[in-house]
């Protein structure tokens, strides 16, 4: 589903919303009753977002134990919003959802915080293997400047991206070994070969049981032999345009969900129009 128009027919109002939950989360409004065991037909309450038995009155809430649950926002505005996140190349900033969804900003960031959450949970993660690059940067702070001061007004981020695969990302505290190594063991399989740059977080790959590749980029030798980390590079560049195109300021808090939406819109990039889909798919 990538238009508009397409949404608008499959979910034109709360109650579709709803019975698409429903269908969901207790496969239909055809069912055996949770409580009189009886099975038969659930309708849907007049006065609240819920389902009722026609045997013994059984209320189910399919919002109850998801993030739409005791929201004052219309379900309706809620699947519009995770269809505006889906649509979007680069993410959709809480002042758009404000002005297309007709909610206050705080409703809008509060939105947008819990859909990215939701991005994050419904992104399942296998473990990347083969060849894979991994890197660290720094986002965020003041624009200009250079070595440890420059740094440290940043957030650093820690990303793995398998060549032609996936990519996994993810805000860190630091780049020590200690911090490093572990993110790598527990996201790529062992025995593949990792390419990184020279830094000394790295240099105990090889007991770690991968293959370890560097590139030197201090001495200006951007590409070893087939050792380079141009994807990751890829991945960084996109990640931080992106920011700057959608988000005016990323605080240090935001920027680790904002780095797993991104995460998870590059995993995607070439199945754009089943990014609806998975997210309506679980809850
Ligand atoms: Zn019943």
């Amino acid at each position: 589903m990538t238009t508009f128009y397409e949404f608008q027919k499959r979910f034109p109002d709360n109650a579709a919303c709803l019975e698409h939950l429903m269908n969901v989360r207790y496969g239909g409004t055809e069912i055996d009753c949770p409580k009189c065991g009886r099975h038969g037909k659930f309708y849907p309450m007049r006065t609240q977002l819920g389902y009722v038995c026609q045997f013994c009155g059984h209320h189910i809430h399919p919002c109850a134990g998801t993030f739409l649950h005791r929201t004052h926002t219309p379900l309706h505005k809620w699947f519009f919003a995770m269809f505006l996140f889906s649509t979007s190349r680069h993410g959709v900033a809480a002042k758009e959802l404000e002005r297309q969804l007709g909610v206050s900003y705080p409703t809008a960031l509060r939105m947008a915080h819990l859909i990215r959450e939701h991005m994050t949970d419904v992104d399942g993660e296998n473990p990347l293997d083969g060849d894979v690059e991994a890197d660290e940067t720094y986002v965020g702070g003041r624009k200009r400047g250079v070595g440890r001061g420059y740094r440290k007004h940043k957030a650093v981020v820690f990303g793995m991206v398998e060549r032609d695969g996936d990519v996994m990302a993810k805000v860190v505290p630091d780049v020590k070994r200690r911090t490093l190594e572990p993110i790598i063991r527990e996201n790529v399989e062992e025995g593949s070969t990792v390419h990184t740059d020279e830094l000394r977080s790295y240099l105990s790959l090889e007991k770690a049981g991968y293959t370890h590749r560097t590139v030197n980029h201090s001495e200006g030798e951007y590409v070893n032999g087939d050792s380079h980390v141009n994807a990751v590079e890829g991945f960084w560049s996109r990640l931080k345009n992106s920011i700057r195109g959608t988000h005016v300021h990323v605080s240090k808090k935001h920027l680790a969900k904002y780095v797993k939406e991104f995460e998870y819109r590059y995993n995607r990039r070439k199945e754009t129009h089943r990014i609806f889909a998975d997210l309506i798919a679980q809850f």
